[in-house]
């Protein structure tokens, strides 16, 4: 059966995230987007994993679900609360320290197959006087290397994925933060390290080009602070039956038979794709950034460095190189921003909110509809316009404005011009 995973988001214990994120409240979302295992995130926090401790019960295998008696499913408003669904223990931590002469800052992901050993991980943390209370995401002042070592010395099982890969400030290939290679950051525990968070700001085929990834995985999460924004990016698995370990060991073996695929977010959304100036109005590719010798052709300063060129910086391979066995990815735009668009309307605006919860309702939930559904029956449900903009979609026949220096890049289903075409012929057919 295929499972749908996000392995990392976060909860009301992180800083500027929902306050109503708690374990229905995931539930919940998860459901609406059609997700079969979720992340807890978070469990280092110690409420969030007491309260973790009391409502989980173990699914075996790894994983675990919420006792029935913590599980309002009258907050599951849907047909769906029978589907199979499993939390796996994950959690995020913000390592600042220096080495080498340089001051490093840099995310991980962490994941693991029992409450038993998160207990062991958060007092060995704690021992080494991390304040996990501060918040749902720790800043701890130790090396990477040595969280990682803590981690695979708490579990043979431990799963150890630098976090959001290329954002400039806080990541194991940032510009401002990281490393040259994961060797650089992880040493003889490099081998370990089974896979790569792509986050919002790279796709698979921009992390193939690093040597590192030839034997590695590109997996990729969420990172949502907020329900609706859950499953933004996702991992797909084949699985004979829900299992951390069957995940763990696709991921170690590099099994692409059972990692199928990821769901990719268009890398040309975040704010430091392309290189540029916010304020000249000026962005441009690496390939024109290195015509002009890294300066603003504008102001004739240098430019702000994005991400497409820092992956230029470190690439092994050149553009379009994909290592053997890997899974595919697709791209997709999410359901409450087609309809923004089709109703040239807010997402968050009541009309589409009603459009949105009316598909989920008729169409089960959002992966579904914009992974599998039939585009006739995507019509009957939603409309013509809808049905066009969903088969543009996975067409991948969009409008993007990378985005650079801090202004956020933008996708669009229909070029201008093209909807108003569209909506007479609607019109008629009504
Ligand atoms: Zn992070
Ligand atoms: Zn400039």
């Amino acid at each position: 059966m295929r499972y749908i995973t996000d392995f990392h988001l976060h909860t009301k214990y992180s800083r500027a995230t929902s306050k109503y994120l708690g374990l229905e409240e995931l539930t919940r979302w998860a459901h609406i987007k059609g997700l079969e295992i979720l992340g807890t995130s978070d469990f280092t926090h110690p409420k969030w994993f007491a309260e973790i401790r009391e409502k989980f019960e173990p699914a075996g295998e790894g994983l675990y679900t919420i006792k029935k008696e913590f599980l309002n499913t009258a907050d599951i408003p849907m047909s769906v609360v029978d589907r199979p669904f499993f939390f796996m223990l994950t959690s995020e931590v913000s390592c600042i320290y220096s080495k080498g002469g340089k001051v490093r800052r840099l995310h991980i992901l962490l994941a693991f197959p029992s409450l038993e050993d998160v207990e062991a991980f958060n007092a060995r943390l704690t021992a080494r006087g991390a304040k996990l209370a501060s918040d749902g995401r720790p800043i701890l002042g130790m090396d990477a290397k040595d969280v990682a070592a803590i981690g695979f010395d708490v579990s043979e099982h431990a799963l150890v994925i630098p976090a959001h890969a290329w954002t400039p400030w806080f990541a194991i290939f940032g510009s401002k933060s990281g490393f040259d290679s994961i060797e650089e950051c992880y040493e003889e525990l490099a081998d370990r390290i089974y896979a790569v968070e792509t986050g919002l700001s790279s796709d698979p085929p921009m992390n193939w080009r690093m040597k590192d990834m030839q034997t590695r995985f590109v997996i990729s999460n969420s990172d949502a602070h907020s329900g609706p924004k859950i499953g933004r990016e996702a991992n797909i698995f084949e699985l004979a039956k829900p299992s951390y370990f069957a995940i763990f060991d696709a991921l170690k073996n590099h099994d692409a038979k059972t990692f199928l695929e990821t769901i990719e977010f268009y890398p040309e959304e975040g704010m430091y794709h392309y290189d540029g100036h916010r304020k000249c109005g000026v962005r441009m590719h690496p390939d024109q950034t290195k015509k002009e010798k890294g300066l603003c052709p504008k102001c004739k300063l240098p430019v702000t460095v994005g991400v497409l060129s820092q992956v230029e910086k470190l690439a092994a391979f050149p553009a379009g190189h994909t290592p053997a066995n890997v899974p595919s990815h697709r791209y997709l735009v999410p359901l409450p921003e087609i309809l923004s668009e089709v109703y040239g309307k807010g997402w968050q605006t009541q009309t589409v909110q009603n459009a949105y919860f009316d598909l989920i309702k008729k169409g089960g939930d959002e992966f579904h509809l914009l992974l599998d559904m039939p585009v006739a029956e995507i019509r009957d449900i939603g409309g013509d316009i809808l049905a066009t903009a969903i088969e543009k979609m996975r067409a991948g026949d969009l409008a993007i404005e990378p985005g650079y220096d801090g202004v956020y890049g933008t996708v669009k289903i229909f070029k201008p011009g093209e909807l108003e075409r569209l909506q007479p012929k609607q019109q008629s057919l009504l």
